[in-house]
């Protein structure tokens, strides 16, 4: 079977073509795979995604680059018959994107070539954005905006992108940017006066084509360094995205875009201190609460006993308070001497609990608080001394707590 004649080497902007089935074969059920004579998708490949589009209608979903049959076009349903002349038609805004994505990768690898001599190891498109693994030794935001920025330069001076054919004898001898990743004659794609590259993709007709470059973020990874980067209406694109959180960011603040930052900075920092200050505040809450709390239990409770030890208990449910909250005012409580707290609270859709005791009083809290995460659905744990646990059966709050206190006045 003679090789599929691939159109998009000679016009990457030719999106409409006939051409004759030459075979097709069921892959998966109800997915099929046609080759044809000759093609203007671009398979899979060099870190640039499929083209899609349709044959006769027909959606085509992914092309793949076979080996041995050529390239293959995956449709659903059923195949036009061997021998059919079909139309072939192309998603121009895909393969637009995919070319300002491709070609403005050749340009921005030249544009670290030519400044820090650090070539490009691997590439690819994402859903999003693209990547490259640059061989760039101590990145920083601003010698990467330099390489940006001398691509776009290039891209706005709208140069020529052309496309020549040499024996691998020939490229020996030419400044290519990488090396041939293949035998034989080979397919070079020259942008005037700044990049030589091998490739087999599509790329632009012009620079200017590619509209922009723009770095989304950078990360050291595996000794090189990795860059994320968006060209044409991909930049456009991100440029909305990253405006729109931005302004809305702004409007919370009642400010301008710029002025975020620092006013995001300042409430961070604002918060840890209140954070800092409402835990100095609660501990001293904590120490007149458990004061109360003691007195009151005492009132109730007149001499009960514990077993054969005098124990004072602290029974309380408390309404919204969080977990933290609650094994404060538990430590607090069982600083003093021969007291057992049984605390529970509702935490939004949550129950928390926390038994403690101080030392000299008896019990094992960690045996009660298995007891009462079992009522109330969910998981808890700890010492003899101090135990903690919750769960979702909010409901049965108040009787879990009931019931450890049962237990404790060995009733
Ligand atoms: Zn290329």
């Amino acid at each position: 079977m003679p090789p599929t004649e691939r159109l998009y080497y000679q016009d990457s902007h030719l999106i409409e073509f006939d051409a004759q089935v030459i075979a097709n074969s069921e892959r998966v059920s109800g997915w099929t795979a046609v080759t044809l004579d000759r093609t203007a998708f671009y398979p899979t490949g060099g870190g640039q995604p499929s083209d899609t589009g349709t044959l006769n209608g027909l959606r085509v979903v992914e092309c793949i680059d076979d080996a041995e049959e050529g390239v293959l076009h995956v449709i659903q349903g059923r195949a036009p018959e061997v021998g059919t002349i079909v139309k072939g038609r192309i998603d121009w805004l895909r393969r637009l994107d995919h070319m300002q994505q491709h070609t403005g990768q050749h340009i921005l690898s030249q544009g670290f070539v030519k400044l820090f001599n650090a070539p490009t190891r691997s590439f690819r498109v994402l859903d999003e954005s693209c990547e490259i693994d640059v061989s760039l030794h101590n990145p920083t935001s601003e010698t990467i905006e330099r390489a940006v920025e001398l691509a776009n330069n290039v891209i706005w001076e709208n140069r020529m992108i052309t496309i020549s054919h040499v024996t691998s004898r020939e490229a020996s001898e030419l400044p290519l940017r990488k090396e041939p990743a293949r035998e034989g004659d080979l397919r070079l794609i020259e942008i005037e006066g700044f990049d030589l590259t091998p490739c087999g993709g599509t790329h632009a007709y012009q620079t200017g084509e590619v509209g922009m470059i723009a770095v989304r973020s950078w990360e050291r990874a595996k000794g090189l360094t990795r860059i994320e980067f968006v060209a044409g209406m991909r930049a456009l694109a991100d440029y909305r995205r990253a405006n729109k959180s931005a302004r809305a960011i702004a409007g919370l603040f009642s400010a301008g875009r710029a002025e975020t930052p620092e006013l995001a900075a300042r409430m961070i920092e604002e918060n840890k201190q209140l954070y800092r200050r409402v835990r100095n505040l609660e501990e001293i809450a904590a120490r007149i609460e458990a004061e109360e709390l003691l007195a009151r239990a005492a009132a109730e409770a007149g001499n009960a006993t514990v077993g054969s030890a005098d124990a004072r208990i602290v029974v309380e449910v408390f309404d919204n308070r969080d977990a933290e909250s609650l094994k404060q005012l538990a430590l607090t409580l069982i600083n003093h001497p021969k007291t057992i707290a049984l605390l529970g609270a509702r935490d939004k859709d949550a129950a928390r609990v926390v038994f403690a005791r101080s030392a000299d009083a008896p019990g094992d809290m960690n045996a009660l608080m298995r007891d009462a995460c079992a009522m109330l659905d969910g998981r808890g744990g700890g010492k003899p001394d101090l135990a903690q646990g919750g769960g979702k059966n909010v409901e049965k709050l108040g009787e879990a707590i009931a019931q450890a206190a049962r237990v404790v006045r060995g009733e």
